[in-house]
């Protein structure tokens, strides 16, 4: 199912205080396997998919937004009270990422890419999913 202004996909971080409604369709889709994502997440790659900033609604919480903002890179908004991610991106951008864990039920979009494998964690081995690899930044 892809999202549209009928049919919105809904969204929270963990405890739920933040949620939001996305009502267009994911633009693109990637893994990131850089460091930043993996110390963000505790994981080994971090999942997110682009969408217009306009055809996303926070419906509760968007108050308890805050953004880790590494020298260089894009601000990583999670919530203040559990900590969860819940998009790349500034709130006055045009477009932002979305992290597929956030979206509740199927998010329309399969990840299309993997970036960053030269940073890849040692302790997993990426898929053998077919997904084009780029050692930095995707395309
Ligand atoms: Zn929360
Ligand atoms: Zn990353």
């Amino acid at each position: 199912m892809s999202a549209s202004p009928q049919t919105p996909l809904t969204g929270r971080c963990g405890c739920g205080a933040v949620r939001f409604e996305v009502r267009a369709p994911f633009e693109s889709s990637r893994y990131c396997h850089c460091h930043r994502c993996q110390h963000r997440t505790g994981t080994a790659a971090g999942a997110s998919a682009r969408v217009a900033r306009a055809a996303v609604e926070f419906t509760s919480g968007i108050d308890l937004i805050r953004a880790w903002e590494p020298a260089g890179g894009m601000p990583k908004a999670y919530c203040v009270e559990c900590g969860g991610h819940l998009f790349s991106g500034s709130l006055e951008d045009d477009l932002i990422s979305i992290r597929l864990g956030a979206i509740e039920g199927d998010p329309g979009i399969r990840p299309e890419l993997h970036q960053w494998v030269s940073s890849a964690a040692t302790w997993e081995e990426l898929p053998e999913d077919g997904l084009p690899r780029y050692e930095e930044a995707g395309p």
